[in-house]
């Protein structure tokens, strides 16, 4: 692993802010430490989420972020309770054997599997050999999807070797290519690393950092990287709701409290997703969680909003009660973004964007955060007739 910007405490190395954090490295945040969760085969037991609901009752803030890397953070720790908090999520075998470890064992998985499916053994085996010591020094935000159910659905999601089901086999291609290499369940683990090895060797990643898909654009995949096609066929985010496998729920902005996590977990196992979804292993229905979105119609889906004020030091202004109060007036398949600053950390793609500012709210019809906003320093009543009006417009399309 490359060399992190590290500060000392008594604790031990604590990674500085902006650094992809995991539970051994966590990130300094203004609320405390951010401590993520990396749950091996993106799976936890009913005994891992109720432990884990426990240890944030004591260590951290009683709510817990999902990421859209599918794994599960906790926040507001503070440094002097990190190591009894590493202790209990190590208890729980939720903890790798060090830093170097946790930051290469980064693998998303299709969350769809059912019983005696390859998927399940798939995610194992991949991580446990990027656990290995001889495994590839990847970086820190370097990721694998095992996308191995009937259709893709995790295309949409980061990643930099892609592993998906083929009539021939398993189908392991580099993120930003349309050919890969066919393997058979048993040795795609084996290939995928092989593929990382290549990214290496190749300078895919100068300093430390990189990603597949930028190397891609500066040198062509050698042709034995490049034999077989990547199906067209995907599937759309999925929205919450029961499906074979178990329910899946979504909670607004992907947070969830600690006690209804607990409460979940007391259903089934949960899988991890990069949707800020769980699914319910096994679950036709969800205990009575007020905060749970349970249906695709629920207009909760249709806002994204990032800590804002006061969570984040950058903001001017509270983002995500905005969101709520504007989330009825977003019509459906369509999204509305409201962001603390310019950067947009929450939603990076274009959409309808409200931005805070010290004189108002910005309003950016169609584009990013940092895009030219179309109206300057609304109040909130004169932004809602805005908003009517922009999806008004977007209907008449
Ligand atoms: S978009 Fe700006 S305000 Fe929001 S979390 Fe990111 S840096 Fe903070």
């Amino acid at each position: 692993m490359m060399n992190a910007p590290t500060s000392m405490h008594h604790n031990g190395p604590m990674l500085v802010k902006g650094w992809c954090p995991g539970a051994i490295r966590p990130m300094a945040a203004r609320d405390g430490l951010v401590v993520r969760i990396r749950p091996p085969a993106g799976w936890l037991s009913p005994a891992q989420a109720q432990g884990i609901a426990v240890l944030a009752g004591r260590w951290a803030q009683p709510v817990l972020e999902l990421t859209n890397r599918a794994n599960l953070q906790l926040r507001g720790v503070d440094p002097a309770h990190h190591v009894s908090l590493l202790q209990g999520l190590r208890a729980l075998g939720l903890v790798d054997a060090d830093a170097a470890h946790e930051a290469r064992r980064n693998v998303q998985v299709q969350p769809f599997w059912m019983e005696g499916d390859i998927t399940p053994v798939l995610a194992q085996s991949l991580g446990s050999q990027l656990a290995r010591n001889e495994a590839p020094a990847l970086p820190a935000k370097f990721g694998f999807a095992v996308d191995t159910g009937p259709v893709p659905c995790l295309r949409d999601s980061h990643a930099d070797i892609r592993l998906e089901s083929h009539p021939g086999g398993v189908l392991v291609y580099a993120d930003g290519a349309d050919h890969g290499v066919l393997s058979s369940p048993q040795t795609a683990a084996q290939t995928a690393l092989a593929l990382a090895h290549w990214f290496l060797h190749s300078g895919g990643a100068p300093a430390g950092r990189g990603r597949m898909s930028a190397l891609l654009r500066q040198r062509p995949l050698p042709v034995e990287w490049r034999q077989t096609p990547v199906a067209r066929d995907r599937m759309a985010v999925p929205a919450p709701g029961p499906n074979a496998a178990g329910y899946l729920v979504g909670f607004p902005f992907g947070l969830l409290q600690a006690s209804a996590l607990a409460a979940l977990g007391s259903h089934g196992a949960l899988r991890l997703t990069p949707w800020r979804a769980l699914l319910v292993e096994g679950a036709k229905e969800l205990p009575a969680v007020p905060e749970l979105i349970t249906g695709p119609n629920d207009v909760r889906l249709r806002v994204a909003a990032c800590t804002g004020t006061p969570g984040c030091g950058q903001s001017q202004g509270f983002t995500r009660p905005l969101a709520l109060e504007l989330a009825p007036l977003v019509p459906p398949g369509q999204r509305l973004h409201v962001s603390g600053c310019p950067k947009g950390c929450a939603h990076p793609k274009a959409a309808v964007t409200v931005v805070t500012t010290a004189s108002g709210l910005n309003l950016v019809r169609w584009g990013t955060a940092d895009s030219l906003p179309d109206h300057r320093g609304l109040d909130p009543s004169s932004l809602k007739q805005q908003l009517q009006q922009v999806f008004t417009d977007a209907a008449q399309l």
